[in-house]
């Protein structure tokens, strides 16, 4: 899509330096890191989020990609989180389907932020 980052970093519109790539993903870092390692990896094709007909070899190129990622940026041992936000209520802003890999520091325990007043 002519109007999608990910698309244009995908065709190298937008310059990225790969943490991790192959035919099928690309993995660089994210632009706004929320933890010391915030890795993002995106299939080279677009598709909108998780809910979109993404092929099983992509979904499988995209996990398969989560340890490298992790191995790469040295978080294989200590640990780390994998995101895929998915919609409105997900805070998803780049519609183009991608995977959170987020570490480098305790996450804590719980996977969500309680909504104000709970
Ligand atoms: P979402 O909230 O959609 O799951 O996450 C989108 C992520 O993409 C955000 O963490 C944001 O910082 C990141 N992002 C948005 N635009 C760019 C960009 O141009 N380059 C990189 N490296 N990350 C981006
Ligand atoms: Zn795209």
């Amino acid at each position: 899509m002519s109007d999608c980052v990910f698309c244009m970093i995908a065709s190298g519109e937008i310059p990225s330096t790969p943490v991790y790539e192959d035919e099928t993903v690309l993995a660089f870092d994210d632009i706004a890191p929320q933890a010391p390692v915030h890795t993002l990896i995106i299939p080279r094709a677009h598709y909108r989020d998780i809910n979109d007909s993404v092929p099983d070899e992509v979904l499988v190129a995209l996990l398969r990609a989560v340890p490298a990622v992790a191995a790469a940026k040295g978080v294989d041992a200590s640990g780390y989180r994998v995101i895929v936000n998915t919609g409105d209520d997900a805070g998803q802003t780049v519609h183009h389907l991608h995977v959170h890999v987020i570490g480098g520091r305790s996450l804590g325990e719980g996977m969500v932020r309680p909504a104000e007043g709970e």
